[in-house]
């Protein structure tokens, strides 16, 4: 027997929409390339985005579509994000970050027919032109007056004037909630990046699951702030929470720096932010260099590395802040865990709460999880046990697009599919949930990634090395940097700075290696590959120059 309720399909487009009804004259603050603020509010925000979805569809977007964005966090990408996705097409946001050739890559393998681009990345867009013939228009989101010209980019628009040749009497149409909505490339595994392709129905729910109290917690008194990039797993779903619970939104745009940030926080009155440990330590520093206090900010959500203790302290006993730690992947669109105390834990003494409050934490509804030895058997929730972290979950991916890497997912008795998050973990007995190690080959600094493989690839191709290993070393400010473990062929000569120049325009340049450490030979298993678990060991006492 099924059950009588309406069948209302979950689409993205309800949620704006809800705020343009409900909290039409919430603000959406933008500070903005073009150097000044930007305000406008909810009710704008849908009519404009209605307007684009129009254009695009009269320029030729259909469903499925793939529109590409290279933008900072701004009204203009908010726009995109629903005029795309509440058009039935696919908003894929490309991390401006990683070298050009990979973005021009990451382009073409998501067949996109436009891209709408901040001209802060004109030179990124110049440059991959050429390499992405299937790109049928380039859209400047720039004031017409600012709209630049270039010989190197076929067809160049203007995203205001895209606009206005839209009709704002456009209507958002219904249709099956598992239909594509958002691309999010992710480089955090081996091989090539692989895309997340999350429905409108995951996107939905996530939102609806991250607004949880326990979660990240959201609501009509918030103001929020997402640092958090949108091209970072759209901003941690963000820009979908706070028109669903009519929270005020505030975009700080290209300026990323602890003062700019800071002085957001004070002049729009932010209750709530989110953004990976890098950026909260220039935060931290400018505030405590200027003596300042935070007048309104409550709490920030802190995640995409592991947040270090010290931060979390800081924020709390100096300036009274809750930090939420939060544990995610762009295979989770992204939430998995947050650390929140429970009911049980408020009589406990501080240092106690802390200890808490530095794990990955507790899963909201929506998401499993359980931790596995190598033949896949569960292990217990007692805090020491250290297993492989698997997931499953509406919101959880299920294959990459394109079926690339194949079939992700291990299989349990009962068939079902969990995917794996190449994190290793313990889980107490309370259900929470610390992160301990990592068994993908990828290292991430300030909550990007760096392919190990990609960077041991080139060493190799140097004619002087016999074998290369790449691990990654904590740093203070980037939490995890390169370090390049080199076996010299024998009888040559080669210094750490030769090697280190021949890297250069071969990756970005924060991919470089911190350093060099030349080694008689490298661990290896049984099947040949190197033993990356004994290298960390090895390297365990190692500190990178100058620190
Ligand atoms: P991404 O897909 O770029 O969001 O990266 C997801 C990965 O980042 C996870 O699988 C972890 O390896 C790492 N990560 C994310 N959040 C945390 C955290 N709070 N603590 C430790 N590692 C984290």
């Amino acid at each position: 027997m099924q059950g009588l309720m309406m069948e209302m399909p979950l689409l993205i487009s309800s949620i704006l929409q809800h705020a343009a009804r409900h909290h039409g004259d919430t603000e959406v603050v933008s500070r903005r390339i073009e150097g000044d603020i930007h305000r406008y509010t909810y009710l704008d925000c849908e009519r404009r985005a209605r307007r684009l979805a129009d254009a695009l569809t009269k320029s030729g977007v259909a469903m499925g579509d793939r529109v590409a964005t290279l933008a900072w966090n701004g009204y203009r990408h908010m726009e995109l994000y629903y005029a795309v996705g509440g058009m039935g097409a696919v908003i894929h946001t490309i991390n401006p970050r990683l070298h050009p050739e990979q973005i021009a890559w990451i382009v073409n393998h998501a067949g996109d027919r436009h891209l709408a681009f901040d001209i802060t990345f004109l030179p990124i867009v110049e440059a991959i032109a050429p390499l992405c013939p299937g790109v049928e228009s380039w859209i400047a989101m720039i004031d017409p007056d600012r709209q630049p010209v270039s010989d190197k980019i076929g067809s160049l628009v203007n995203f205001e004037r895209l606009l206005k040749s839209g009709s704002p009497d456009w209507v958002w149409p219904e249709f099956d909630e598992r239909s594509a909505v958002g691309l999010c490339y992710t480089s955090g595994t081996t091989g090539n990046p692989k895309g997340a392709l999350y429905s409108h129905r995951s996107s939905v729910l996530h939102a609806f699951g991250a607004a949880l109290p326990d979660a990240m917690g959201a609501s009509a008194r918030d103001v929020i702030l997402p640092v958090v990039p949108m091209f970072h797993v759209n901003a941690w779903g963000l820009p979908y929470v706070a028109p669903l619970v009519g929270a005020k939104l505030v975009f700080p745009g290209a300026q990323l720096d602890g003062a700019s940030i800071y002085e957001l926080f004070e002049t729009e009155k932010v209750t709530y932010s989110a953004g990976v440990p890098t950026v909260w330590l220039g935060l931290l520093a400018h505030v405590k260099q200027k003596g300042a206090r935070f007048s309104t900010l409550e709490r920030t959500v802190i995640g995409g590395s592991a947040c270090p203790p010290a931060m979390i302290r800081t924020f709390r006993d100096d300036y009274g802040v809750d930090v939420i730690h939060a544990w995610g992947m762009t295979e989770m669109s992204p939430l998995g865990t947050l650390a929140r105390l429970q009911n049980r834990h408020l009589d406990l003494p501080p240092e106690q709460q802390q200890k808490i409050l530095e794990k990955q934490g507790h899963v909201i509804f929506g998401v499993d999880m359980k931790i596995v030895n190598d033949e896949g058997e569960a292990l217990a929730w007692d805090g020491s046990s250290l297993g492989d972290l698997l997931v499953r979950g509406p919101w959880v991916v299920r294959e990459y697009f394109k079926g690339e890497g194949g079939d992700p997912l291990r299989y349990d008795a009962q068939g079902r599919g969990w995917f794996p998050t190449g994190d290793v973990a313990t889980i107490d007995p309370q259900g929470y949930m610390q992160i301990t190690d990592r068994s993908k080959d990828v290292i991430k600094s300030g909550g990007e990634w760096i392919s190990s493989i990609d960077l041991e690839n080139l060493a190799i191709a140097h004619p002087a090395v016999a074998n290369a290993a790449v691990i990654g070393v904590p740093h203070p400010k980037w939490d995890e940097r390169p370090l390049l473990i080199v076996v010299k062929r024998a009888g040559v000569e080669l210094t750490r700075d030769e090697l280190l120049k021949f890297y250069e325009g071969k990756v970005a340049k924060w991919w470089l290696p911190d350093d060099v450490q030349f080694v008689d030979s490298i661990p290896l298993g049984a099947t040949g590959k190197i033993l990356k678990t004994r290298l960390r060991e090895q390297f365990a006492d190692y500190r990178l120059p100058g620190l």
